[in-house]
């Protein structure tokens, strides 16, 4: 260990070039910690700058740690850095209308119906605004072939994975929703009761209205409790069109 030199050359070390221009590319190679604080943080950490002479610069939180520091509690110095999803999209045509299928390396992330390219394009961007978005129209053509399958006979279920991201609560739903037989519907009330939350008919229905993805997750096959059709994401005529085909089917 070589303590004393350090803390001497801190202000020379480029890490410390790193620590002031709180730099998140250096997020994850190394950790300082504030010998007054006894706190350690990640190079973009957001606290105010400590005086040099206070530094120690440490490869890893285990380091940082075994010298006695703790994690700081506002950069969360032992989570890994957050870096952006990458998602691939493309829109092709369907019996509804234009469709927008995008999906992540993990599976399934967005089915969104629309009437314009650039609306579907910023209604994506507005539902992931943290992800690496990018137009592939090879890389999601076997999804969006499915997609569009799906539409044209809803009953046939998706043979794919599901990125599915929101609060566990309205995954909760989401999940639920996929449990609804085709050519059968469900209140919003009932699906309140089957969630064990029954009188969170309101917080079903704004979850069902948050669902990312349209047919896939059947959200249109939610009615009012009068049987009527109630509202849809996409526009009720294309909830009516699923349900029609899925009762013939
Ligand atoms: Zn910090």
């Amino acid at each position: 260990m070589t303590l004393p030199q350090l803390s001497f050359d801190t202000g020379r070390d480029p890490r410390w070039v790193a620590l002031c221009a709180r730099d998140r590319a250096s997020d994850g190679r190394f950790v300082y910690s504030v010998k007054t604080t006894g706190v350690y943080c990640r190079p973009s950490c957001a606290a105010r700058r400590p005086r040099p002479e206070n530094v120690r610069f440490h490869a890893t939180p285990d380091d940082a740690e075994r010298a006695g520091f703790r994690a700081c509690l506002r950069c969360h110095p032992r989570r890994e850095p957050a870096t952006r999803q990458a998602v691939r999209f493309a829109i092709g045509e369907s019996s509804l209308g234009l469709v927008l299928v995008a999906e992540s390396d993990a599976g399934l992330r967005a089915v969104l119906f629309g009437d314009e390219a650039g609306k579907l394009v910023h209604d994506l961007q507005s539902r992931l605004p943290t992800a690496a978005l990018a137009v592939d129209a090879g890389g999601v053509q076997a999804a969006l072939e499915a997609v569009v399958d799906c539409v044209e006979a809803p009953h046939l279920a998706l043979d794919r994975p599901l990125d599915l991201q929101g609060t566990p609560f309205q995954t909760k739903v989401w999940r639920a929703l996929r449990r609804v037989p085709a050519g059968t519907t469900v209140s919003y009330g009932e699906l309140a009761r089957r969630l064990g939350v029954p009188g969170s008919a309101r917080a079903v229905a704004a979850a069902c209205a948050a669902n990312p993805l349209a047919v896939v997750v059947p959200c249109h096959r939610v009615v009012a409790a009068d049987g009527s059709l109630s509202g849809y994401r996409w526009g009720v005529g294309r909830k009516r069109t699923l349900l029609q085909r899925e009762a013939r089917a």
